[in-house]
């Protein structure tokens, strides 16, 4: 279903790299906020799914984000959310200067504690990267409509191919 709504141009492709955002979304400032913030970047709301947050989120997120919500709460696995930490903010990876996906309000974070492997899988199955799979660290409450690696050996997050 994911790879179909791509195909038919309902969905926009998950961005491989965060290099890749800024060429699709725009360039960011030093202050790593969007240039094109006002074009891509609007108020989203979880409540919906039971969950009391709000947000601004890259408006390519919302279609696959409101699938993975919607099928978490059909298959009773909502109640894994217990908090929520964010998801659009102009800022670097942490410890870093290079720009987060967060800056391109492409990723949003949630619990500290562990998922479980069917929560996981429901983000991956609509185009989402999971922070714990990231190739070094875990980022353990991250998920990102994005390809990103993480701190890679030998090469860096841009070394994905399309
Ligand atoms: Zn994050």
């Amino acid at each position: 279903m994911f790879q179909q709504l791509i195909l038919a141009g309902v969905l926009s492709a998950p961005v491989v790299s965060v290099q890749k955002a800024q060429e699709r979304y725009g360039a960011l400032d030093k202050d790593y906020r969007m240039v094109n913030e006002s074009k891509w970047i609007v108020p989203f709301s979880f409540k919906p799914f039971g969950l009391n947050y709000e947000t601004r989120l890259n408006r390519d997120i919302i279609v696959p984000l409101v699938f993975v919500l919607q099928e978490l709460k059909l298959r009773g696995l909502i109640s894994e959310i217990t908090s929520f930490h964010g998801c659009f903010s102009s800022r670097p990876v942490s410890g870093t200067n290079r720009p987060s996906i967060h800056a391109y309000g492409l990723g949003c974070d949630f619990n500290h504690s562990k998922f479980s492997s069917a929560f996981v899988e429901v983000w991956k199955r609509w185009g989402f990267t999971w922070g714990g799979d990231f190739c070094s660290w875990k980022d353990w409450m991250h998920f990102s409509y994005s390809w990103e690696k993480g701190e890679c050996p030998n090469n860096d997050d841009a070394a994905i191919k399309e």
